[in-house]
């Protein structure tokens, strides 16, 4: 299976309608093509019903180009992104194409998703925002979601957003000595960063679920927190595990 079928697949699968993480024309997906250009949803599609013909190839150079412009236009930013496409006689890509764009480029990223999670925004759209997910209550969210996650408040979705995710993304990076596998985007969604197709739904599946258990703490007399000890023993194991494999595929 090549990248773009792959990307089909993915994008059908985010947008099952059994699995409410997007309906209608919610959500978007990326993968990079290693040469400098990546496969992004086109806009006005959806992902439940995503076909071929659905996906823009865009130029990374070129959404940099378009990023580090001052105060652009509406107008700008339509006809920028438009002229963003590597190949011409592709639909207009998605308007969440720069947020695409910067988690592809971030260290073994290579797939990213975008979803309207149900349960994650009913949190996310809630007075808590994106904080009850700062801390964890069960261990699988750690391994599949991450210890720590970016939280990034409410912002105009399309360029103004991707402004503090770009900032965001180095902030993390600077931190925690890696990319995270979560963006937490308040009263809008999350993105999973992955370095393949399934470890994208794997995380947004996951994150789901995580979103679900809290919800149902909260109606349950509120949640009850994993130490940050036994948070940091499970997340040194991954690290352990990924420092090993490291090693051995050096040798
Ligand atoms: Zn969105």
């Amino acid at each position: 299976m090549n990248t773009a079928e792959e990307l089909v697949l993915l994008s059908r699968d985010l947008g099952r309608e059994d699995r409410q993480l997007a309906i209608l024309g919610e959500g978007n997906t990326a993968a990079d093509l290693g040469d400098g250009t990546f496969l992004v949803k086109a806009s006005g599609t959806s992902l439940g019903t995503l076909g071929p013909g659905d996906l823009s190839r865009v130029s990374h150079a070129a959404v940099d180009g378009l990023l580090g412009r001052a105060n652009p236009t509406e107008r700008e930013i339509e006809d920028g992104l438009a002229a963003c496409l590597a190949d011409p006689a592709h639909k207009k890509p998605s308007v969440e194409t720069f947020l695409h764009s910067l988690c592809l480029r971030e260290p073994g990223v290579s797939w990213s998703g975008h979803t309207h999670t149900t349960s994650v925004l009913s949190i996310l759209a809630s007075s808590r925002g994106a904080e009850p997910f700062l801390r964890h209550v069960f261990p699988d969210a750690i391994v599949v979601c991450g210890r720590q996650l970016l939280c990034i408040p409410y912002l105009n979705p399309g360029f103004e957003l991707a402004l503090a995710v770009r900032e965001g993304l180095a902030k993390f990076r600077a931190a925690h000595g890696k990319p995270p596998k979560v963006i937490l985007m308040e009263n809008h969604g999350p993105v999973a960063l992955g370095a393949s197709a399934r470890e994208v739904l794997n995380i947004l599946l996951m994150l789901d679920k995580w979103a679900r258990v809290l919800v149902g703490t909260f109606a349950a007399g509120g949640p009850n927190f994993l130490s940050e000890e036994d948070a940091a023993k499970i997340d040194n194991r991954l690290d352990e595990a990924y420092r090993r494999k490291m090693i051995e595929a050096r040798a």
